[in-house]
């Protein structure tokens, strides 16, 4: 028996790759008392399997999952890279916010790229808002604990410190679409070939059609690195969240909390609010403090209307 990671499923079978070894992935049935315990392999799931013949093989037993994303199906995601562009499009802190909520509220880590460095390098106007979007991103999430990358797919700067980074967790790109997330990953992994929006543009469709995900190796396989060739938390409405969640998904609020006056404080109007204290005192970015303010509302509003 050998371990390793599902890194594709397809028509059944699940592709393995070992922990150990150079090998291709192994193809993979699933031993059937999976299913009579209502289980099924995810991509992602850390694995013991027996190989059978060459190349083939049996998916014996499924270790237990750290987590379980739905969008993309993958199991054991440990980080989820945020990617933003400094420019094209825009940047919206209120975007970024509502992403990290969702990254936060799934328990998983996460940290900032800042995609389109090159676009900063110009000169004229739209350099100068690249520059400062760059620099606002930096000055409101390096103090909350969030580490902040600067990335160009186009000129292939910043992408070894990110690569460190992913060597060591499952990772899912998530971010709007347009940043560059594709670009990014084909320039991370050596040999991808993902399809961009100038491709798909050409050709006539849209480049987001239904695939199975699929887990990319990043570096060397001892380190156990991969990224998820599709990005995720697509879906960004907070109906699975309740309002008192709201503020344990803002990191700097969830430490303060303890100290409020009142528990189930929920950083408003209520008198001894650690949380109120520290945006007066600028502890707390005011966008950080507007877009909680404004989630919160979007939240008791979708709850008035259902
Ligand atoms: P995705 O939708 O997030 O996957 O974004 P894509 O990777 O498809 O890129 C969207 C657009 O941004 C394309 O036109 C890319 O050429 C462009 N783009 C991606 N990365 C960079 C970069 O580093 N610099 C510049 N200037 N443009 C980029
Ligand atoms: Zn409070």
């Amino acid at each position: 028996q050998r371990a390793g990671t599902i890194v594709k499923a397809l028509s059944g079978y699940y592709y393995v790759a070992p922990d150990e070894g150079a090998d291709e992935p192994f193809r993979c049935r699933a031993r059937g008392i999976f299913k009579k315990k209502g289980l099924s392999p995810l991509v992602g799931d850390h694995v013991l399997f027996s190989e059978t013949e060459h190349g083939e093989g049996t998916v014996d037993e499924i270790f237990p999952r750290s987590s379980e994303l739905i969008r993309p199906p993958v199991a054991n995601v440990d980080l989820a890279v945020l990617v933003f562009s400094v420019t094209e499009p825009a940047l919206s802190l209120s975007l970024l916010d509502k992403f990290l909520v969702h990254i936060e509220h799934a328990g998983i880590e996460a940290v900032l790229c800042l995609s389109k460095q090159d676009l900063t390098m110009a000169e004229g106007r739209e350099a100068e808002e690249a520059q400062e979007a760059a620099a606002i991103v930096r000055r409101i999430y390096e103090p909350v604990g969030y580490e902040v990358y600067g990335t160009s797919s186009k000129r292939r700067e910043g992408i070894e410190a990110l690569r460190e980074r992913l060597r060591r967790s499952v990772a899912v790109f998530a971010g709007q679409s347009g940043v560059g997330k594709s670009s990014l990953l084909n320039t991370l992994v050596p040999g991808l070939a993902l399809e961009t929006n100038e491709i798909s543009s050409r050709l006539g469709r849209g480049k987001h059609t239904t695939r199975h995900v699929e887990l990319i190796a990043v570096g060397d396989r001892e380190s156990g690195g991969f990224v998820a060739d599709t990005p995720g938390f697509s879906q960004l409405d907070f109906t699975e969240l309740g309002i008192e969640d709201l503020g344990y998904c803002f990191r700097e609020m969830r430490e303060l909390a303890p100290s409020c006056k009142f528990r189930g404080c929920t950083h408003v109007h209520e008198p001894g609010c650690a949380v109120l204290a520290a945006r007066e005192s600028g502890k707390i970015a005011e966008s950080r403090y507007t877009n909680y303010v404004q989630f919160l509302a979007e939240m008791k509003d979708k709850k008035r209307r259902y």
